[in-house]
């Protein structure tokens, strides 16, 4: 089916893994299914191809790819050192939700690393990812399928409203498992660290290689020095509404938003005291649902028209750091104290 000029929508089946791949290998772009979040892919070997991401986002420069790899032996020509602890990450996390950075080959071009020493890699735990990568014979770069600044897409669909027309294939492949982007872990720095939270904790990882700290950035906003991860300083996930994040006890939390006009992004346990529209993210408790469901609310707000969300602040230990991360960005860090 083409859903605009120049535009395939491709099934996840071997035709459209085919079709993909040659899509791919001309040089073009292509949104593919992930368990984090879609992908906008291009050639990562392929300086020109990859460009073409940047231009079709609206994506900063400076803001580095990462690069997806369908097995293991396709990392060594990307890298120029393999510490002890990647091997060991790899084989606790690989395939899954976690980008190892680590010193970049002279095959990464320079589109890809942005000025960086150094390449974001992962293996994505979605076999129609990684036989597109095997169908290709090359490495993927891919940054999250939608425009930038705007919220990632977890669905085909959301690729479709943002990148419709700008793009030359999108792969159908459902919902996405985890519904947030990959935790990136440096491991060019003296000590390995954190720059973005996401499926895989803090804890996960020091349980396999020891201490790993956390980039301040996380929990604040940029301020001017040089962020290690160059992406945290850019406006993320925001809908078209004004996102405010409520901290407070659940009574303070339905007090406020039944007293002010907006829409309620809130847990299971809130809605039958809203007198308000509302969304739920899942039970408080229940970290995983919040992940995979934060981005396709977001969304659903602006097509309901909501001009304004206020969203319940969400518990920041284990995966709810990571929708936690996310969620004050796309508030722009506009949190009320109740
Ligand atoms: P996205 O692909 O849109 O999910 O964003 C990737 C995130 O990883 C951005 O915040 C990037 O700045 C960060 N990133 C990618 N490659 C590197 C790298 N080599 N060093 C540090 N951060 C990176
Ligand atoms: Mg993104």
């Amino acid at each position: 089916m083409v859903i605009e000029i120049n535009t395939l929508l491709l099934k996840d089946d071997k035709k459209g893994i085919q079709t993909g791949a040659e899509l791919l290998k001309k040089g073009g772009l292509v949104a593919i299914p992930t368990e984090t979040v879609y992908g906008l892919a291009a050639n990562a070997l392929d300086g020109k191809a990859v460009l073409k991401i940047f231009e079709a986002k609206g994506r900063a420069q400076d803001n580095p790819l990462i690069v997806h790899i369908a097995d293991w032996s396709m990392i060594h020509e990307l890298t120029t050192e393999l510490p002890q602890q990647a091997y060991k990450l790899a084989k606790s996390f690989w395939p899954g939700p976690l980008t190892l950075v680590l010193k970049k080959s002279a095959a990464i071009p320079e589109t890809v690393s942005c000025g960086l020493s150094t390449v974001g890699i992962r293996i994505p735990d979605n076999t129609i990812a990684r036989d597109l990568i095997r169908a290709c014979g090359f490495p993927l770069a891919a940054p999250s399928a939608n425009l930038s600044g705007g919220v990632s897409p977890t669905t085909a669909e959301h690729c479709i409203v943002d990148l419709a027309g700008r793009v030359d294939g999108i792969i159908d492949g459902g919902s996405c498992t985890v519904g947030l982007e990959s935790t990136v872990l440096s491991l060019a720095h003296d000590v390995p660290v954190i720059l973005r939270p996401g499926y895989i904790g803090q804890e996960d990882i020091e349980a396999v290689i020891g201490p790993v700290s956390m980039d301040k950035t996380i929990f604040g906003q940029f301020t001017g020095e040089v962020p290690l991860a160059p992406g945290m300083k850019y406006k993320h996930y925001s809908p078209k509404a004004e996102v405010i994040v409520l901290k407070g006890t659940k009574s303070q939390y339905i007090n406020y938003v039944n007293q002010n006009n907006g829409y309620a992004l809130c847990f299971d346990e809130d809605c039958d005291e809203l007198k308000v529209p509302f969304l739920s993210l899942g039970s408080e408790h229940d970290f995983a649902t919040q992940a995979s469901r934060l981005f396709s609310c977001l969304r659903e707000f602006d097509q309901l028209g909501a001009e304004k969300i206020h969203a319940r602040c969400p518990g920041s230990e284990g995966v709810g750091l990571a929708v936690y991360n996310r969620l004050l960005r796309a508030a722009s860090f506009h949190v009320i104290e109740l």
